[in-house]
């Protein structure tokens, strides 16, 4: 891995250059060489932007430099997979530290960047860098994409009644986290082995659903990604379509690594699925009348939809509704970035590094077993 910080700034640039060279944009758009990018005419586009800062979102001692680029890269894919959008290219600012082991890692994160973009067919369009103070390395990615077909669907669009879809296995990144972190004991099996594994990579190289949000667009009506857990997405997403909702608590998947981890602790696996975060599934409310044909398309792409709930009245409330039938107020618990851990008023944020986690935060309920 080369050094990005020994040469001049334009043979920087020319490595970079040759580094992102492929895959080229498409047809009328100017990438990397020019004081800026052009986008051709034509469609709507879909922006949004990540900020990742060393020590408040990631940290070198959980995840490898290349791994940090996945996450970074696939956290904004995310957004426009739960926009009903597909990646047109990425714009990318750096600040990075310049000690001997930080100028490895900005190579290690540069190299894994291009190769994660190349395996996404995804082209770098632009971007900028400079020189940070230590241990505050900050990656932000702007992803530019255009709407599928039937997109963009935004988390407005939802009308009660809608039946409330998730794409996957929820719990997975938050419990790998706390695995790294040494906050959670695995057990001496090899099944809890595989399964600490699969969690610590859920973790490290999430995969935004761009297959499905193919599936998605044009059929549901509201669609958002689950970066920050299903508690706060959830209402995030029935408040913008100025609904209620009720949500099975039975019908939630759990990743399976965590119902392994979990043993047969049942709260814990639901809290987990409830607070855990950056699991980057979608989440979905579908007219009743569309849902047979969606399951088919989606059976075909081999997409799995999770029924598990519906949208309510405007004033109907926000449910949980447990195996025994009976109704409590949700009140599960994503992340917030905001969040302050009680006597933590120095801190700007709440961070799950620094231990301030989800459903911790408000006063120890987060799942663990460790004391
Ligand atoms: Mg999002």
């Amino acid at each position: 891995v080369r050094d990005p910080f020994s040469e001049s700034e334009d043979a920087f640039l020319g490595h970079v250059g040759r580094l992102f060279g492929r895959p080229r944009p498409r047809r009328g758009t100017v990438g990397i060489g020019d004081d800026a990018a052009v986008l051709p005419a034509g469609p709507r586009r879909i922006v949004t932007k990540d900020l990742l800062v060393e020590g408040r979102h990631f940290d070198f001692r959980f995840l490898s430099p290349a791994d940090l680029a996945v996450r970074a890269l696939e956290a904004n894919l995310s957004d426009l997979a739960g926009t009903g959008a597909r990646p047109e290219g990425i714009i990318v600012g750096l600040a990075w530290p310049t000690g001997d082991a930080d100028r490895r890692r900005a190579g290690g994160f540069l190299d894994g960047l291009a190769r994660a973009c190349r395996a996404r067919g995804v082209p770098v369009l632009g971007g900028d860098t400079t020189s940070a103070p230590a241990e505050a390395a900050t990656i932000s990615i702007t992803a530019i994409g255009t709407p599928l077909p039937g997109g963009p669907v935004l988390r407005s669009g939802g009308r009660p009644g809608d039946v409330l879809l998730v794409t996957g296995g929820l719990g997975a990144a938050g419990l790998g986290l706390e695995v790294l972190a040494g906050r959670w004991s695995v057990g001496e099996t090899a099944g809890e082995g595989r399964a600490a594994a699969a969690v610590r990579r859920a973790w490290r190289r999430p995969r935004a659903r761009l297959d499905a949000a193919e599936v998605l667009a044009g059929r549901a009506r509201a669609l958002m990604d689950l970066s920050d857990g299903l508690g706060l997405d959830l209402p995030r997403l029935a408040r913008a379509s100025r609904c209620g909702f009720e949500c099975d608590a039975p019908a939630i998947p759990v990743h399976p690594a965590v119902e392994r981890l979990c043993r047969d602790d049942r709260e814990a696996m639901h809290r987990w699925a409830l607070s855990g975060g950056e699991d980057f599934e979608l989440l979905a409310a579908v007219a009743p009348r569309a849902l047979a044909r969606l399951r088919r398309l989606a059976g075909e792409r081999g997409v799995a939809l999770h029924p598990i709930g519906r949208l309510l009245g405007p004033r109907a409330g926000q449910w949980l509704r447990g195996a025994d039938g009976r109704r409590t107020r949700w009140d599960a618990r994503g992340w917030d970035p905001w969040e302050r851990t009680a006597g933590e008023e120095k801190e700007k944020s709440g961070s799950r590094l620094d231990g301030s986690a989800p459903g911790r935060v408000g006063g120890g309920e987060r799942p663990g077993n460790r004391s």
